[in-house]
């Protein structure tokens, strides 16, 4: 039902009124065709048929393709809300995954990268939770603000953050390290004085083009891990690719 919407949307006035028009022809078309069976020799023109069907059905036919195009907009809305995480705009798992991985396999060679802010319940608990969300939403400005066109840049929920950066190979992880640990100054609330001051640990690997995007993300996950091990506010690369 979803695609029959979508087919059947029309995309503009044009398309509007090719698709009225085309309604009407089928409908036409039916009856002229009932009334071959019906009354075979004595069926009315086909110009006929097309005039009343024209008369009969516009009001109908306009009312579909409106309620239509609304049922398309809603779908659209709703595919939209689904990958999309409400706190910083960024996509989520499902959004993040769509973009850059086609059925489950990372569709180019590229770094990936999983990302978590460090010590982040301190700050919730300190500041309180309002402040924690605001710094989360500037991690996410600052993860924008780092990336390139084409980078896929997603929230997976909680602190944690990914990235995607096609066709990117390890020259990058220098201006990387640097930018993603350097941290993030928040002001807000309670530390609208002081600032508060977040950083992130990252963990990447370097994934092949066909590799199971979960693969790649567990073992950007395992180096996430030593990053934190080791001290947080730092990158760790997976000495082999994914
Ligand atoms: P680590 O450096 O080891 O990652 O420590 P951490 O404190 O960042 O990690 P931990 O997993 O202990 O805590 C994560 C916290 O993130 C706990 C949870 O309350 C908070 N959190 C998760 N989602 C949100 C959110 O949407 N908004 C806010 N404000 N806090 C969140
Ligand atoms: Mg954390
Ligand atoms: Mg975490």
């Amino acid at each position: 039902m979803e695609r029959l919407v979508t087919v059947f949307a029309p995309r503009n006035r044009m398309d509007f009124a090719l698709k009225a028009m085309l309604l009407i022809a089928a409908i036409g078309g039916l009856n002229y065709a009932r009334e071959l069976v019906l009354h075979g020799q004595r069926a009315d023109t086909l110009g006929v048929i097309l005039r009343d069907a024209a008369i009969v059905g516009t009001p109908f036919v306009v009312v579909v393709l409106l309620v239509v195009r609304h049922l398309d907009r809603l779908q659209r809305q709703l595919a939209n809300l689904a990958a999309t995480d409400l706190l910083t705009g960024l996509p989520n798992r499902r959004g993040f995954l769509e973009a850059v991985a086609q059925g489950g396999r990372i569709d180019r060679d590229g770094l990936l990268l999983l990302l978590d802010v460090d010590h982040f319940k301190r700050v919730n608990d300190t500041y309180g939770h309002a402040v924690g969300d605001i710094c989360l939403q500037a991690v996410a400005r600052h993860l924008r603000s780092l990336s390139r066109v084409g980078d896929g840049i997603g929230r997976f929920g909680g602190e944690e953050f990914v990235m995607f950066l096609p066709g990117a190979g390890p020259e990058r992880l220098d201006e990387l390290s640097r930018l993603l640990t350097k941290g993030v100054e928040v002001r807000a609330g309670a530390t609208a004085e002081a600032g508060v001051q977040i950083t992130m640990s990252a963990g990447a690997v370097l994934a092949r083009a066909g590799t199971v995007a979960d693969a790649a993300l567990n073992r950007a996950d395992a180096a996430l891990y030593r990053a934190k091990e080791e001290g947080r506010a730092r990158l760790v690369l997976t000495p082999d690719a994914a």
